[in-house]
């Protein structure tokens, strides 16, 4: 079970007051510390001086224009059209990077959205294989994990360089992931940030580390088209040891896998991976509208609350 305070960090993360708060005035100033470290930067251009600091170790980045659950089809176009230049911007650094896209940033959610998302995952997509900035599919909440997959095979029909993220916390992750890589589909394996019910998720966190271990092994053993590729996004460093372990035994070819990170978080353990040769990326997120994405960090980790709460209350 998520601990209570996990719990209620996750659905003030929905609250449009909390939001409030913490992006405007006192609360901001209060976050700011932990906003620096999660968030790189409020434009494509700050996240891009950021990247470079990584590339120069080795390391890849996943670019993440902050944004999700939109409700007009104005707002979606304009984000379509903001991720097409953000895409240019990112091409023309030439450091090798991917993109990472919510499918409520698109449409996703909305009256009739399937199709519109649909059509606007295309569009990004083609135009990132066109400029080399391939598209990482995030995972959103469970009920959205079906769609997903067939916005995936979609836009992996696209760009066969695409990616879906999977959590390891719902209870069907495993076949999601078997049946994408044996189609030549590579997939993100991600423990899952989201607030779940019993029915569709894992609640223990032995059991999600457990089914991302088994999973991960189904996926280095599995004799997968050489085209799928399986991406190891996890700060966990038992799960990363067990990883290393699986890899070096299968002899795992290196175009097959990489391990990835969120920017902020174990930045040394990134490095050390890399400097030791394995495929690695970080993943940085960017935008003003980071609220979201940033109580999902703090619901991870009660120490990061706890910086929080001394912050707000005094010492
Ligand atoms: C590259 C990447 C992409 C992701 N994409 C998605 C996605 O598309 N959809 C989705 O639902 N989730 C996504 N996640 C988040 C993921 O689901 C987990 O919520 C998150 O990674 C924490 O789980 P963990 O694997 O690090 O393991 P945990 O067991 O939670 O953490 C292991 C250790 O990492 C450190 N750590 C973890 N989180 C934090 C934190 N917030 N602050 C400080 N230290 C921390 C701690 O030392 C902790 O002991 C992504 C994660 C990564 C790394």
């Amino acid at each position: 079970m998520r601990n209570p305070l996990s719990a209620f960090l996750l659905r003030l993360s929905e609250s449009e007051r909390a939001r409030e708060f913490f992006t405007g005035g006192y609360g901001r100033r209060v976050a700011d510390p932990l906003v620096k470290r999660f968030v790189a930067g409020e434009s494509v251009y700050e996240a891009l001086d950021v990247a470079h600091h990584y590339h120069e170790k080795g390391i890849a980045s996943c670019f993440a224009y902050a944004g999700e659950e939109l409700h007009t089809s104005q707002e979606v176009e304009e984000a379509v059209e903001k991720t097409l230049l953000d895409i240019d911007a990112i091409a023309e650094a030439g450091i090798g990077a991917s993109m990472a896209h919510k499918l409520t940033h698109y449409g996703y959610g909305m009256e009739n959205g399937e199709g519109l998302c649909m059509r606007n995952m295309a569009r990004i997509a083609e135009y990132g294989k066109r400029r080399g900035v391939h598209a990482e599919i995030d995972a959103e909440k469970s009920d959205s994990a079906e769609d997903a997959l067939r916005v995936y095979y979609m836009v992996h029909e696209i760009d066969s360089k695409s990616l879906l993220a999977i959590q390891m916390a719902l209870r069907d992750s495993r076949e999601h992931v078997h049946e994408v890589m044996e189609k030549g589909g590579s997939v993100r394996l991600v423990k899952g940030a989201y607030l779940e019910p019993e029915e569709v998720a894992y609640t223990r966190k032995s059991e999600v580390d457990r089914n991302f271990a088994e999973t991960l092994k189904m996926g280095i053993t599995g004799e997968y088209p050489q085209e799928s590729r399986i991406a190891i996004a996890t700060h966990d460093t038992s799960l990363i040891r067990y990883a290393l372990e699986l890899i070096k035994e299968a002899g795992f070819p290196k175009e097959m896998y990489e391990f990835q990170m969120l920017h902020g978080i174990h930045g040394n353990v990134l490095r050390a991976l890399a400097g030791s040769g394995h495929p690695t990326r970080v993943y940085l997120l960017y935008g003003t509208e980071w609220y979201p994405y940033f109580m999902r960090r703090l619901a991870e980790r009660p120490a990061n609350t706890l910086f929080l709460l001394k912050s707000l209350f005094g010492k």
